[in-house]
């Protein structure tokens, strides 16, 4: 599904050149929970923008089924982001003026997908995520957890067959951080293929594959044992 050949990350200042990835090799297959884990600057949260083509890598090829998104230009990032990854944050980034059935519902509105059946997807989320009840709040009227849960259901409410998850937890005390992994791992049971960069090792044993980033370097890559896709 993803294929990074020889990713380099680097910026460029007066004298000097600061690399952030050095030659990233990576493959992510379809149905795959993969956990990026490594100390604070070692690349991380820049390969799981560069996988959602939130940032371009210096030099490179990146496939998405097989095709060269590497290659794709500004203008159709936007189609990209909309039909084939959903994204979530440490920091939630609900939009605080809607309340819980907009935030869901605003990626259909972009998508251009009609009344009657963004009622339904909307529904069928609040309904799955035990937060019907909610619907009407804002976001500041919800707990972290309650925020991430709806952050979530926006991101998947068009159906992406990727969610890139960057420090879901983050912000997050253990109990509600535990909600969110568990439903992390259910959505990962019913086909969705996840990547998550956590500091969190406790979080990490959810996933099916953890790997280890340093310095901009793939330190370990190993499934973990009790994974369904080692079985
Ligand atoms: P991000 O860098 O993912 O956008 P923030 O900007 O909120 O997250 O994080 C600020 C700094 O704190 C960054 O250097 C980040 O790597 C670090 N950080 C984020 N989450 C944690 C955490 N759970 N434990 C330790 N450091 C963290
Ligand atoms: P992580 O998610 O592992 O904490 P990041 O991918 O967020 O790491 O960042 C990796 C490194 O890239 C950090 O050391 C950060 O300072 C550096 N970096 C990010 N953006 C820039 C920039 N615009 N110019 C220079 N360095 C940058």
């Amino acid at each position: 599904m993803i294929q990074l050949k020889n990713i380099d990350k680097f910026y460029d200042a007066k004298f000097q050149r600061t690399f952030v990835l050095k030659g990233v090799n990576l493959e992510v297959k379809q149905g795959e929970f993969v956990t990026i884990m490594g100390p604070s600057g070692a690349g991380k949260s820049t390969i799981l923008n560069i996988i959602g083509l939130l940032d371009e890598p210096s030099a490179g090829e990146y496939y998405f089924f097989d095709q060269p998104a590497h290659k794709i230009k500004e203008k159709q990032k936007v189609q990209f982001h909309r039909t084939h990854v959903g994204f979530i944050f440490q920091a939630f980034h609900l939009i605080d003026e809607l309340n819980v059935y907009e935030n869901i519902e605003t990626p259909l509105i972009y998508r251009g997908i009609k009344g009657k059946e963004r009622k339904a997807l909307v529904a069928d989320l609040l309904d799955r995520f035990n937060i019907v009840a909610k619907r009407g709040l804002f976001p500041s009227q919800l707990s972290g957890g309650q925020q991430q849960l709806v952050a979530i259901a926006r991101a998947i409410v068009g159906g992406p067959k990727l969610l890139l998850a960057d420090e879901p937890t983050g912000n997050l005390h253990s109990e509600q951080g535990e909600m969110i992994m568990k439903l992390l791992k259910k959505l990962n049971e019913e086909g969705m293929t996840i990547i998550q960069v956590t500091h969190n090792e406790k979080y990490a044993d959810y996933g099916s594959r953890i790997i280890q980033l340093e310095d901009g370097l793939i330190r370990q890559d190993y499934q973990l044992e009790d994974s369904e896709l080692n079985m």
